[in-house]
């Protein structure tokens, strides 16, 4: 670790100079780039990244990785446990519209039988390194939230890995950094979730289905997607894979005989990949949600499901970080003492004394924590002045029950510079900012109500941003991709 703080401190602006370019240039080379909104098809731009990997303790890097099983198990467990998933998401479906929508149309779902009951889940638990409040310098590692559906990233990862050994190899020679095929750790997140889609494309068993993708209007992050289909595309030239967006099925869905769901008259589709559906504003109106519902009903494998996607709301999350709720899904007990040290405080925020008693915490030291809404995709959750200032606006209302507080996670600082399109290491005068990173596993995982037919950890991927600020998505536009130099 110090060999790399040492690297980065040493270079000169015009070292920095020469290895940005290279950098940009081989990013680029990678597809870690991505297609600008609003401008001609073809343009694309460099996709934020780190100059050089960043620091990451060993340790908690093979735990994350040994977890991602039991998080998936869990997950997984969850989705079919009706009870469970109805009680946990009761309060917050009379108050969360986004979430009440979706809870409908699993409603609809298991009112009519599910013509498709097993479910895949691409997944990712996000962690963070939080420093320990004893002040020994130590930290332990603590889950930011699970992604259940449209995790990205997963096709871009390993290519900022190829990117960051090549300046390493080339630039960091002299330095003694060690043997970087120990420290940049091989990272097959593309290929392990490609063989999810797979593994569920075989499960459905008919050779002439196809995997259809459902995105966005215009999709920003498209070589992360790409990177996965051209992976499936590759080991498997038998599958078929096809793009649509909720306007282009609106017309063109229709069930089969069978409950096969039909796309254009001629598609059979096995599995519905969505890698957009996670956001109210995905959904242009009814008519979109009736073809999710849909794409529901229908006997093709969803990634997620509907109640693979419901068991990732941050409702559920707050609800599972309680030890008895956790042995209610894990049965041995060293494993929910696994589980139980990455969860960081979590409170509901439910009317009665318990959620009074969360919102004074909270109103007291706002800076100790987080709060979010019912959301994903990053940008929408309330730090410090902005907590307090919207705790008070609905202490007195029902719409606090849609939120959850969280303890703030307080990873370390690590020096590093990030690569901005068409912005030079100039613009900050060549010196390496501080930036914390934010650490994901991937897991692939396939089951119904009787088995888990599939369930793996699939790859990593850190995620970096400024010290200080405090949402860190890159396709939001906070935060850079990343890669573990782990020590
Ligand atoms: P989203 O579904 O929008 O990605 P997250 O829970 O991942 O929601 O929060 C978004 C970002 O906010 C995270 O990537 C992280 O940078 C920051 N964040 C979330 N929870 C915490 C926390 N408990 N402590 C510190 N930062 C957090
Ligand atoms: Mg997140």
């Amino acid at each position: 670790m110090d060999q790399l703080t040492q690297l980065v401190d040493s270079l000169t602006a015009d070292d920095l100079l020469a290895i940005e370019r290279e950098v940009k240039d081989y990013a680029l080379a990678k597809g870690i780039a991505f297609k600008l909104a609003n401008s001609p098809p073809d343009t694309v731009s460099l996709a934020p990244l780190t100059l050089f990997p960043s620091p990451f303790p060993r340790k908690h890097f093979d735990f994350g990785h040994r977890l991602q099983p039991l998080v998936n198990a869990v997950s997984h467990k969850i989705a079919y446990d009706h009870g469970f998933l109805a009680d946990s998401l009761a309060k917050t479906v009379q108050v969360d519209d986004f979430t009440a929508k979706m809870f409908d149309v699993y409603t609809q779902v298991r009112r009519e039988g599910m013509a498709q009951t097993t479910s895949l889940g691409l997944f990712r638990a996000d962690y963070m390194l939080d420093e320990r409040p004893d002040g020994g310098g130590g930290y332990d590692l603590k889950q930011v939230e699970v992604n259940n559906i449209s995790t990205s990233f997963c096709g871009l990862a390993p290519a900022v890995r190829d990117v960051h050994r090549h300046v390493l190899a080339k630039y960091g020679a002299s330095a003694d950094i060690g043997d970087l095929d120990k420290r940049l750790p091989i990272n097959r997140s593309t290929e392990l979730m490609a063989a999810g889609l797979i593994k569920a494309y075989d499960y459905y068993n008919r050779s002439s289905a196809v995997i259809l993708v459902v995105v966005e209007q215009v999709v920003v992050n498209i070589f992360d997607q790409r990177a996965i289909e051209f992976t499936v595309s590759r080991s498997r030239p038998d599958i078929r894979l096809i793009r649509r967006t909720f306007a282009q099925l609106r017309d063109a869905v229709r069930l089969g005989n069978n409950r096969e769901l039909i796309v254009d008259n001629k598609h059979e589709v096995a599995v519905v990949y969505y890698r957009t559906a996670y956001a109210p504003q995905d959904y242009a109106g009814d008519q979109d949600w009736d073809v999710r519902l849909l794409m529901e009903r229908s006997r093709a494998v969803k990634c997620p499901s509907i109640q693979y996607h419901l068991t990732g709301c941050k409702k559920i999350q707050q609800i599972v970080s309680n030890r008895q709720v956790v042995e209610k899904f894990v049965a041995d007990r060293r494993d929910v003492d696994d589980l139980m040290q990455v969860f960081a405080g979590l409170w509901g925020l439910e009317s009665g004394p318990d959620g009074d008693q969360a919102i004074d915490m909270a109103l007291g030291e706002p800076n100790r924590f987080v709060l979010k809404p019912q959301r994903e995709g990053g940008g929408y959750n309330y730090f410090g002045g902005q907590l307090a200032r919207k705790l008070d606006e609905i202490r007195h209302t029902k719409e606090r029950e849609s939120y959850i507080l969280m303890e703030l996670i307080r990873p370390p600082k690590v020096p590093n510079h990030i690569l901005a399109p068409n912005k030079s290491l100039a613009a900050n005068s060549f010196r390496p900012s501080n930036i914390t990173c934010e650490f994901g596993v991937f897991g692939t995982v396939m089951g119904n109500a009787d088995e888990i037919i599939l369930n793996s950890e699939a790859g990593h991927l850190i995620r970096s941003k400024t010290y200080g600020t405090n949402e860190g998505g890159v396709a939001a536009g906070f935060g850079a991709l990343d890669s573990p130099y782990l020590y």
